[in-house]
């Protein structure tokens, strides 16, 4: 254990783990503030859940649909570091069904998305911070007041002051316990429980299925969401590309259902959703096994001043893209305002 007295103003080196939203709003925010920031991120790319997958003309986005900006920072932080060119408002029209022939509208809000895809966010935010890709962070070792990082591989990848963890609770989980970091991973426990699946299915069709809404939350059990990926700004597709999210409940039932079979399943429940019966002429998958949180009381962030751990992340501030953004801020102000020591 860390001696518990410490002094804030040497936290100077920060490890992120992970470079989705909230990962990279963290990074540039200390990186402002000048810290020595390095972000480490598993995947090939930045961007975590704010995902698109390339298909012939073009990409559809997998993860999250849309986002929304109800924090008055958000959108001038996304002007100043993504740019203005790299998002913008989904014109459409959107709303749930009652029941299999009935439909409501959603609630009138703007509504944004990446352009031209979801990713053209966190590539663009990226840009103003070190990071480390295809690098996954397997152990913290301590090491007197700062942490040594491991690869999975093995390798050293530096020795912070600070480390902040925007994985999903599931993989932050295994972070800490695999550190040895039991009293910090047990805070995990009920959040993993938390962290719904979803199966997500692109497909694309020569022409319009279904003429009544851009996206649209359904009644059906297998299908949660169907929108026209085609319909948001910057696409340029010919024909549409539509895009699919399982149920949690039936992701759940059909985790390790091979993808091929899911993508049928899901088509039928399109099918039956739309009335619409021909068949898409090209389609790809994606499981997310951590998709989306629910329930909880989220605490905003954790900080664990007696480690120089802090946890951020969508799951500890209502399990979306804005809370991404919120949850690093809160982060990122709570270490700003540390006393000197404490
Ligand atoms: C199918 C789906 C639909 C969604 N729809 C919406 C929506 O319409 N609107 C909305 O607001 N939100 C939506 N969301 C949620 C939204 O995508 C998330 O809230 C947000 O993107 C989370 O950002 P984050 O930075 O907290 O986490 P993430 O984006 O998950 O970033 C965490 C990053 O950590 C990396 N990582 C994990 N472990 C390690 C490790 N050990 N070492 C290095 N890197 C690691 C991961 O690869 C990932 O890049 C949706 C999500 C999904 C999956």
């Amino acid at each position: 254990m860390f001696n518990q007295t410490f002094d804030s103003s040497l936290i100077r080196r920060i490890a992120i783990v992970g470079s989705g939203l909230s990962g990279l709003t963290a990074a540039i925010q200390l990186r402002g503030l000048g810290h020595d920031v390095t972000v480490f991120e598993k995947s090939r790319g930045p961007g975590g859940r704010l995902a698109a997958k390339r298909v012939t003309g073009g990409s559809a986005d997998m993860g999250a649909q849309y986002f929304t900006s109800r924090n008055p920072d958000f959108l001038p932080f996304l002007h100043k570091f993504a740019g203005p060119e790299s998002f913008g408002p989904w014109e459409g029209r959107f709303g749930f069904q009652t029941n299999a022939d009935k439909r409501e509208s959603f609630p009138q809000e703007t509504r944004y998305v990446g352009i031209p895809r979801m990713t053209a966010i966190t590539r663009a935010l990226s840009g103003h911070a070190h990071v480390v890709t295809e690098t996954r962070v397997a152990t913290l070792a301590r090491n007197d007041q700062s942490w040594s990082l491991f690869s999975t591989a093995g390798s050293h990848l530096g020795d912070f002051d600070a480390v902040i963890v925007t994985a999903p609770p599931a993989q932050a989980r295994d972070l800490l316990a695999d550190s040895g970091l039991d009293a910090l991973a047990s805070h995990l426990d009920d959040p993993v429980s938390r962290v719904l699946p979803c199966w997500a299915v692109a497909a694309h069709f020569p022409v319009s299925p279904w003429p009544h809404h851009e996206g649209m939350r359904c009644k059906h059990p297998a299908l949660f969401w169907v929108a026209n990926n085609s319909s948001k700004p910057g696409r340029n597709d010919e024909g549409q590309w539509w895009v699919l999210h399982a149920s949690p409940a039936w992701t759940e039932d059909h985790v390790d259902t091979p993808a091929e079979e899911v993508a049928e399943k899901l088509l039928a429940a399109f099918r039956e959703t739309t009335g619409f019966d021909t068949g898409p002429d090209e389609v790809v998958t994606h499981r997310w096994l951590y998709a989306r949180s629910e329930g909880g009381e989220p605490p905003g962030h954790l900080w664990f001043p007696e480690y120089k751990i802090g946890l951020a992340g969508d799951w500890l501030s209502g399990g979306r893209v804005e809370g991404a953004f919120d949850s690093a801020c809160g982060l990122v102000a709570e270490l700003t305002t540390l006393p000197t020591t404490q």
